[in-house]
């Protein structure tokens, strides 16, 4: 070996050598488990009146399904006149205000009015039990069946668990000898999350906007600790949503000549309108590890396995590789970028006619920092077809929400409480694919998180909107103590 090629050699070595020792340093740089304290040991007082409490709340039919169900609006007063019988002190003490009728906003009023207030939301709708369904729960759906450990019914995980826990936890301050928080606490409870919360939540927002509000931190619903949900994960994850993706849908409409079959031309409007949509569902909107989807990744790092850790870690060298892999699954891949839908396609009336029109609606749910016009530009560009045209289908489309800081107080607050109930859960932040009232909650909050502290396994999640949801007794103390240590420790 020429004496030029051994140099070469021991050349390529040390940048090996040089590469691994980056690799390996900034997988070290990760930060490591939390230590496993000591959490709260015993639930909290009274959990077992606690829990009757909210079998009550969810024997009461607060079913939204569609915006002109009055029998849903009906059963408002009903419910909230079981939150007066329940919480005396809370509604000795908040200022309660009625909003359309059925929504409700607390305001219990800090001492300390430089302070900005912080938010607390719910939603006290739920989503109707699928007819036909009925007979598969082990527990009639609406029953509050307290037994095997758990309180069942429509309501347990989404989301009256929360309406009633956020309640016990200010029930049980003002019980400690009524003492007042230094931050003002306001709590809001939409009535129509479920069908897109316009005339509860978003009201409740142009009258806090009118007031002037803005909250030092909101919290709503979106994430929840995940028991064994993210693969190859040692352990629990507690996920705190920082944004929840926008929505568009566009009616795709392909022209041609009509006439008869026999003679076709090379292109008809069927043939148009595949190619379209076969063009989109090929060509994606661009990938990010750098959102809050990617962030929540890198969050979860500690958690996973040393190989899984060193990928993440190292984005700079195996983030090509990364966004392959998650981009395969369809779970992973609604986490880094705006995702392509057709979900509907017509055209065409009887076999032997060529139609002069075929059309499609593609369904695309924008990551955050993609907009409303970044995709139909997207889509012109990717058809490329003067034969296809596209008009919004039934709305204009919703931006993705704005992104919380994961760096921020009130981030800080909530990873505090989660750590009081669930120390050795890693905390890492997130992106919800779904919709929240907090599209709106965030116009008066530039820190709008998306978590509540139940704990999910992967069965658990099919019971949110499916059959036998369910919420475990222990795991309901929990949240009762999770609300009362960030009520204490961000307002008092
Ligand atoms: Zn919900």
């Amino acid at each position: 070996m020429s004496r030029w090629l051994r140099k070469a050699g021991i050349g390529l070595i040390l940048i090996a050598l040089a590469l691994a020792l980056a690799v390996l340093v900034n997988t070290l740089r990760l930060p490591g488990l939390p230590a496993a304290g000591a959490g709260l040991s015993s639930p909290p007082a009274g959990l077992d009146a606690a829990v009757k409490r909210l079998s009550a709340a969810i024997q009461v039919q607060t079913v939204s399904s569609s915006p002109m169900q009055a029998s849903a609006e009906n059963s408002f007063p009903a419910f909230h006149k079981l939150l007066e019988e329940s919480f005396p002190r809370v509604h000795g003490a908040l200022k309660r205000e009625v909003i359309n009728g059925s929504s409700l906003l607390y305001t219990w009023q800090g001492t300390d009015p430089s302070l900005a207030p912080i938010l607390l939301t719910a939603h006290m709708d739920v989503v109707p039990v699928e007819p036909g369904t009925e007979g598969s729960w082990t527990h009639p759906p609406f029953s509050g069946a307290i037994a095997d450990g758990y309180v069942w019914g429509r309501g347990a995980i989404d989301m009256k668990h929360v309406v009633m826990a956020t309640l016990e936890g200010i029930e049980s301050l003002l019980a400690e000898g009524g003492a007042k928080p230094k931050r003002t606490v306001l709590l809001a409870f939409g009535h129509d999350e479920e069908i897109g919360g316009e005339a509860g939540a978003k009201a409740i927002v142009d009258l806090l906007e009118q007031r002037k509000v803005r909250a030092m931190f909101s919290l709503d619903e979106g994430s929840a600790i995940l028991d064994g949900v993210i693969p190859g994960a040692t352990r629990q994850i507690a996920q705190i949503g920082l944004s929840e993706k926008g929505g568009l849908s566009l009616l795709l409409k392909a022209k041609a000549k009509g006439g008869h079959s026999s003679m076709p031309p090379q292109q008809t409007a069927v043939g148009k309108i595949g190619r379209a949509v076969s063009l989109l569902e090929a060509h994606q909107m661009p990938a990010t590890l750098d959102g809050p989807g990617g962030k929540g990744l890198l969050g979860v790092a500690p958690a996973l396995p040393f190989g899984m850790r060193v990928v993440l870690a190292n984005q700079w060298l195996f983030g090509p590789i990364l966004i392959r892999q998650l981009s395969a699954s369809p779970v992973t891949n609604a986490l880094i970028r705006t995702t392509t839908a057709p979900t509907i396609i017509q055209g065409g009336v009887k076999e032997n006619v060529l139609p002069s029109e075929a059309t499609a609606v593609v369904n695309f749910r924008l990551a955050p920092g993609d907009t409303v016009a970044q995709v139909k530009a997207h889509v012109e560009q990717t058809i490329a077809d003067p034969d296809v045209t596209f008009t919004d289908w039934r709305g204009p489309g919703v931006e993705a929400t704005s992104v919380a800081d994961m760096n921020g107080p009130g981030y800080k607050l909530i990873a505090e409480a989660i750590h009081a109930i669930a120390p050795d859960a890693v905390v890492a932040p997130g992106l919800v694919v779904t919709g929240t009232d907090s599209k709106h909650y965030g116009r008066v909050s530039d820190a709008a998180y998306r978590f509540a502290p139940m704990r999910l396994t992967p069965p658990d999640i099919v019971r949110i909107h499916g059959t036998n949801e369910r919420i475990g007794i222990v795991n309901y103390g929990e949240l009762i103590s999770f609300y009362t240590a960030l009520v204490r420790a961000s307002a008092m």
